[in-house]
């Protein structure tokens, strides 16, 4: 079996500001540099990616975006490519995120442009996928998750999935305070592992899938107990140092 080791990816969403920056990513920097098993990364709105490319370099924490343009240059006013992510030392560039999916009209076509054009540039996508609540309520969760992955596959090609990473992020569970449980989450996990086995055994075995929906300090170790969860992606809990850190501490052990 493939040995992958965890990452966990911060989402800060539309937070932040210069002085609650510094106090933060200082506190993770001091935090997290005992801890060399795992990968830890923040996602940070783009105007602060200056400042945290300035306070993260020379550090193991990563750094990327929320977003991305699928476009390369030209005249697309509001947006921004994913070079220009590169010349503030990105790594990372979410894409597809519940968030853009309904609030900002992004479908899965769309997504999958997004990703490749991250990965042209260099950064490695994190894609998101994930169900609503009436799609699991309904049976469909594998479905809805299917549509997503494919629509990416399809576009991209299986090998592409080499650079990248991949959050399972049941839209009913972000922002709510309800997480998926440890067996809920694995089951999910397991289904885009298979899935993507049917391509090709060895990006399935290689692929990181982190999971994202509410977590926490105190349910961070459970869930990345599960065989197939890679680690997380952690939005509100990435603007508070002690949870993030404590999250780090997690897929660490
Ligand atoms: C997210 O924004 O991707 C997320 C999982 O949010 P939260 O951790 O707040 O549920």
């Amino acid at each position: 079996m493939a040995m992958r080791s965890k990452l966990v990816a911060g989402n800060w969403k539309m937070h932040g500001g210069m002085a609650q920056n510094l106090d933060l990513l200082g506190a993770i920097v001091a935090e997290t540099a005992v801890l060399h098993n795992a990968g830890f990364a923040v996602c940070v709105p783009y105007p602060y990616l200056a400042q945290t490319q300035t306070l993260l370099r020379d550090t193991p924490i990563q750094w990327g975006a929320q977003n991305v343009s699928q476009y390369d240059k030209g005249a697309y006013t509001g947006e921004v490519s994913a070079a220009m992510l590169m010349d503030f030392g990105c790594r990372y560039a979410i894409a597809g995120h519940s968030e853009r999916r309904a609030l900002f009209g992004e479908d899965s076509r769309t997504v999958a442009l997004k990703f490749r054009a991250a990965q042209a540039a260099g950064l490695i996508p994190i894609l998101c996928v994930g169900e609503m609540l009436d799609q699991r309520e309904a049976g469909i969760t594998e479905q809805v998750v299917a549509e997503q992955l494919d629509a990416v596959i399809e576009s991209a090609g299986i090998n592409a999935l080499v650079q990248s990473v991949l959050a399972y992020e049941p839209v009913w569970a972000i922002g709510t305070g309800k997480t998926a449980t440890p067996s809920q989450a694995q089951d999910v996990h397991a289904f885009i592992r298979d899935r993507i086995a049917t391509h090709s055994p060895e990006v399935a075995a290689g692929l990181k899938i982190l999971y994202g929906g509410s977590v926490k300090a105190n349910n961070a170790e459970e869930l990345f107990a599960m065989p197939d969860i890679d680690g997380g992606l952690i939005g509100g809990a990435s603007l508070v140092a002690d949870e993030f850190i404590a999250i780090c501490r997690a897929a660490n052990n």
